[in-house]
């Protein structure tokens, strides 16, 4: 049979009811409460999700609050181990992980094995612990003969909540330091996308962390309030949306946790009248396309500078994006694939609609794909759909839409395309594409962002820097991953050491 139409990869058709990994074991869910999770290609059920309840997750905080005893008495070197296992055990099961991915997600399977890539990626940069978690020292800090010194230690149970875009990627921008630091770890994924994360865990059971350091709890809000008011739990890592991240930033502010979450997006990519606009299109398709537009880094609106940029940007742009194929993310011939769910669909649906009736003028209409796999009758597409003549002040301007719409605007200059993004309630990212250096300093300096892509239209932090947006993009201090994650992850501990023998202090040997 031909590999681009199977519906259902051949190992694995249905998941079943899935279970929560605690304690190093798989347990049931006693909860009487459970999602159906489809295949958004397909529209078919492939599993069935329990919504855990706060005893749950009161057992698992126990079970890592135990382990956490011992693991931090674990060397680094020795913790570390774990990691190196479970980057070979993924590397074996690579296909399967981004398989499931795109089955759950609905994702390209390109894009899906990006994601898996980006986590690896970070198992790497965590099994550094031993050098990145070193302390520092001086010799007489404190006086003369008094030397001091700070060492991190690690805190105790951190949780993560996770968002349903990047279902195996986003856990692993925190637990892997979080644990490599010797902390203990509770993931939540996105009740609409918890396979990935079932099968990851079965590699992290085979990898040999003792039991209780790793743990999966999988459910809904019911879980995260049981996360964030734990007192057990030292610290929570949120990804998601703005609404949501707020209400994580400040209950577990008030819960005197420690707490990084976050938000929704809307970026902005600008187009200098000297951009190289042939090579920066497959740049914005990309990020304006990419996993169907469901991208935190994705490119929302195109801010063109200029009537010639304009033009060049709508012929390209349009003339690039109308190629584009809509299908299953397991057909090899699909440039984009479904989004999430029916509700996604709709509320993309009802912002293109938005957009009409507020004067936008609609150049590609997605909303009714073809859709060339076979098969995918009952799944939820949207087909990249772009608005040209786009104002600030439309809705489709201001609000994160999450699927693969894309607006152009026109600017005169620089000045009002830099006040654009600084009018923007977000600050995950922003891009500007230009030849010119003095133009590229002077976006990095001013665009109010986390991330800046000159000439980039993803700027996705590698794993050895931090990644956080600003504004409502971002609440907390220290951003994930990278030496940010270090900070996170352990408490700075300052000791002032004076020692005193046969009445000399030390340093005065005579
Ligand atoms: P979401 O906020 O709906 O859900 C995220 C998590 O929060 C899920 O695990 C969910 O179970 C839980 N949750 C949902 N409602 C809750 C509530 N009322 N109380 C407590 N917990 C709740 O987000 P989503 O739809 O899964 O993900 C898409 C959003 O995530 C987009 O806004 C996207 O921009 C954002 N995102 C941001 C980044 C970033 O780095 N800034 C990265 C990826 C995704």
């Amino acid at each position: 049979m031909d590999q681009s139409t199977v519906l259902i990869p051949e190992y694995k058709a249905h998941y079943g009811t899935l279970a929560n990994y605690v304690d190093g074991r798989w347990l049931q869910s006693s909860s009487s409460r459970s999602l159906i999770v489809d295949n958004p290609a397909t529209g078919q059920e492939i599993a069935t999700v329990p919504l855990s309840g706060a005893g749950e997750v009161d057992q698992a905080v126990r079970a890592a609050e135990r382990a956490f005893g011992e693991w931090r008495r674990v060397p680094p070197q020795e913790r570390v181990q774990h990691l190196y296992k479970l980057k070979t055990l993924i590397e074996q099961r690579f296909e399967d992980l981004a398989r499931v991915v795109t089955q759950e997600h609905g994702k390209t399977l390109d894009e899906a094995r990006g994601s898996v890539q980006r986590g690896v990626d970070h198992l790497e940069v965590a099994a550094g612990m031993p050098s990145l978690m070193m302390g520092y020292n001086l010799e007489d800090g404190a006086g003369r003969g008094i030397d001091e010194e700070m060492i991190r230690q690690p805190l105790g149970v951190f949780a993560c909540i996770a968002p349903f875009n990047f279902p195996m990627m986003v856990p692993f921008w925190f637990w892997p330091y979080a644990v490599a630091a010797g902390n203990t770890y509770i993931v939540k994924p996105s009740e609409q996308v918890p396979i990935g994360q079932n099968l990851l865990f079965e590699l992290i059971g085979e990898a040999g962390f003792p039991a209780g350091v790793m743990n999966l709890v999988n459910g809904d809000r019911e879980v995260v309030e049981a996360l964030l008011t734990h007192p057990t739990v030292r610290g929570v890592s949120f990804v998601g949306s703005t609404k949501v991240a707020r209400i994580v930033y400040e209950t577990s502010a008030k819960h005197g946790k420690r707490v990084q979450a976050q938000g929704g997006a809307k970026n902005h990519l600008v187009v200098m009248p000297d951009a190289l606009i042939e090579k920066a299109v497959g740049n914005w398709i990309n990020s304006m396309f990419g996993c169907a537009g469901e991208r935190c880094l994705a490119g929302a609106t195109l801010v063109c500078v200029g009537d010639e940029a304009h033009q060049k940007t709508r012929e390209a742009f349009l003339a690039a994006a109308s190629p584009l194929t809509v299908g299953y993310g397991l057909d090899e011939r699909v440039d984009v694939g479904a989004v999430i769910s029916r509700a996604a669909q709709e509320r993309i649906h009802c912002y293109i609609e938005k957009g009409l009736a507020e004067g936008a003028e609609l150049v590609l209409d997605g909303r009714n794909p073809e859709i060339i796999t076979p098969g995918c009758g009952g799944g939820f597409f949207v087909g990249p759909t772009i608005f040209d003549k786009v104002t600030p002040d439309m809705t489709i301007a201001q609000e994160e839409i999450f699927g693969p719409v894309a607006c152009i605007m026109q600017v005169e200059n620089l000045d009002q395309a830099l006040e654009i993004i600084a009018r923007s309630p977000f600050g995950n990212a922003a891009s500007i594409y230009t030849q010119d250096g003095w133009t590229a300093r002077r976006f990095k300096y001013e665009a109010d962002a986390g991330n800046i892509g000159i000439n980039v239209g993803v700027p996705a932090a590698m794993a050895y820097f931090p990644f956080a947006g600003r504004k409502d993009s971002f609440f907390g201090d220290l951003h994930g991953q990278g030496r940010d994650a270090i900070d996170f992850f352990t408490d700075k501990k300052v000791v002032v050491n004076r020692w005193i023998w046969d009445g000399k202090a030390a340093g005065t040997w005579s």
